[in-house]
């Protein structure tokens, strides 16, 4: 076993074959790991009270929790109040710089950062060396269960300095012992020709992926490269329907929450993090499998976040999954605002153009449709959908069946002739205006 202290920065090397990153942790039987956040989250209660932590005290009390003794474990966190992004905003604002949310001083901390501020003012993050392990950690399991392992030339090009992006991503990917090529983000042609020319020289086992792709693609053509072949850009294949894994919560909250084993969804650091799908309404957690609001309580943080709502939408299953782990999975849906509800059921477009494309006859020769947003949970629910060749009245039952069996939802399905429904060039309108 290598040395471990003040000489070695970094874990303990694992065998390259093994399967988890942490065998340990990743496998653990559920009910232990029930018993253990059960003490994670007595511990953040405990703290609230004791550090203080006077935003969560407060809105716990307004909420009838008199003492942190009040709650036993994860089955009483249903009941506590949320919290979301605009209160972290606020909480700044009238405690400058820092607010009163948080649970270390911030000479504690090692690094601070602050979000883009795309939506809104932006709020000033703080990690601790503890809570950067914590991320560190998580983001090695994901890693490991994507293939990678230490060694590999890993590439990024995320801004810098007072955006905390960057700094995890670097500091994630050394911790876990592959070579971090950082590029500058491709602001202007000059920053991405010289992130194109360190790939050039420097190949990268790991091809870049981000937000950004699109630009190096332009910028590696003006300079008479092909981006596929001479610089090594993939784009990679998007999963469709309600496939998207659960991978982040927020630098803010937990950046690396989890991800695919290659199963749908992803898997969840449940001893870090109490992931909920809440309905909006009523701050309850939402059957497994339906939309909710993605709500995060991370334990064993210096810094957490008690039941931090991000206003995203996601789902669970707790279905056993066939690669070994033990841990719920996650599925991710866009904000939560763009679903639409029906029947007391959030859902989203995708979902209902994949139950229409299992009814054949209706694909052909594309699948053209639309559905009438519903103006609430009584009233019907309208599809509407074309059909070039068929019994329209069978064609209907057919897709009422499947809108049926995969969204448990009741739907009247309107079936028109041909080039009916108005086309666009750009982006296809599916929910439309009753
Ligand atoms: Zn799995």
């Amino acid at each position: 076993m290598p040395a471990s202290g003040p000489e070695v920065l970094g874990p303990t090397p694992r065998e390259p074959d093994q399967a988890f990153w942490d065998p340990e942790a990743q496998t653990r039987p559920r009910e232990e790991r029930r018993l253990r956040r059960d003490e994670a989250l007595r511990r953040m209660l405990r703290r609230i009270w004791e550090t203080p932590v006077p935003h969560f005290r407060r809105k716990l009390e307004a909420a009838g929790v008199a003492s942190p003794d009040d709650v036993k474990g994860v089955d009483d966190l249903a009941g506590l109040p949320r919290t979301v992004k605009q209160e972290l905003r606020d909480s700044e604002a009238a405690e400058p710089p820092f607010g009163d949310y948080r649970f270390t001083d911030v000479r504690r901390c090692v690094r601070i950062g602050q979000s883009t501020g795309t939506t809104g003012t932006p709020t000033v993050m703080m990690w601790t060396r503890h809570d950067l392990w914590v991320e560190y950690e998580s983001a090695a399991r994901n890693f490991w269960r994507s293939g990678w392992r230490p060694g590999m030339v890993a590439t990024h090009a995320h801004p810098a300095y007072l955006y905390g992006g960057g700094a995890m991503l670097s500091g994630a990917y050394e911790y876990f012992g592959l070579v971090n090529l950082w590029v500058p983000p491709p602001d202007t042609d000059e920053l991405a020709e010289q992130g194109i020319r360190a790939w050039l020289r420097m190949k990268p086992d790991i091809p870049f992926v981000g937000f950004s792709l699109g630009r190096f693609f332009e910028v590696s053509a003006k300079l008479g490269l092909d981006p596929r072949e001479d610089v090594g850009l993939e784009i990679p294949a998007m999963p469709g329907g309600k496939g998207m894994p659960l991978v982040t919560a927020g630098l803010e909250c937990y950046a690396y929450l989890g991800n695919s084993c290659g199963e749908p969804g992803a898997h969840l650091n449940e001893d870090w993090a109490i992931v909920e799908a809440v309905d909006p309404e009523t701050g309850r957690p939402v059957p497994d499998g339906e939309w909710g609001d993605l709500t995060v309580t991370t334990l064993d943080r210096d810094n957490g976040l008690l039941r931090y709502a991000l206003e995203e939408a996601c789902s669970i299953t707790r279905e056993p999954c066939g690669c070994g782990e033990t841990s719920v999975r996650g599925f991710w849906g866009g904000r939560f605002k763009d679903l639409l509800r029906s029947q007391g059921k959030h859902f989203q477009t995708a979902e209902l153009e994949a139950a229409l494309r299992a009814v054949e006859p209706v694909t052909k020769p594309s699948l053209e449709w639309a559905v009438v947003r519903p103006r609430d949970d009584a009233a019907e629910l309208v599809v509407r959908v074309e059909l070039a060749e068929g019994d329209p009245d069978e064609v209907a039952g057919r897709c009422r069946g499947e809108i049926r069996e995969r969204l448990q939802l009741d739907a009247r399905v309107e079936v028109l002739a041909r080039d009916t429904l108005p086309r666009s060039g750009y982006k296809a309108q599916r929910v439309v205006e009753a």
